[in-house]
């Protein structure tokens, strides 16, 4: 009763796959990410890290409820929506290379 075990070489191939390293991916911010306010963000483009800087614009809502009121008889103050922030949709970009980063659309 004497295992006669041949000793087994076991060949290891040893397989160094040198894979590059992945390319920084960005994280793409949609509407829902970006507020009203200045928001904390990195630039894809520039590599500034920071808040982005915002400004307002009309946009589809604000144009769209001008057109409400113009055609519910408000002729008078049919404009209101097109000066009102509330109304206008925020559009951030990168103070460094006044990239646009994003929009926060009212609707
Ligand atoms: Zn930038």
């Amino acid at each position: 009763m004497d295992p006669n075990q041949p000793p087994q070489q076991v060949q290891y191939q040893q397989q160094q796959v040198v894979s590059p390293q992945p390319a920084v991916t960005y994280v793409v911010n949609n509407q829902n990410t970006f507020g009203t306010t200045p928001c904390n963000f990195t630039c894809a483009n520039c590599g500034y890290q920071g808040q982005t800087y915002t400004s307002t614009e009309i946009g589809a809502f604000a144009l769209l409820l001008a057109l409400v009121l113009f055609v519910l008889g408000f002729w008078c103050c049919c404009w209101i929506p097109l000066i009102l922030d509330g109304c206008k949709d925020t559009s951030h970009s990168c103070p460094q290379c006044k990239r646009v980063v994003g929009t926060k659309t009212v609707m």
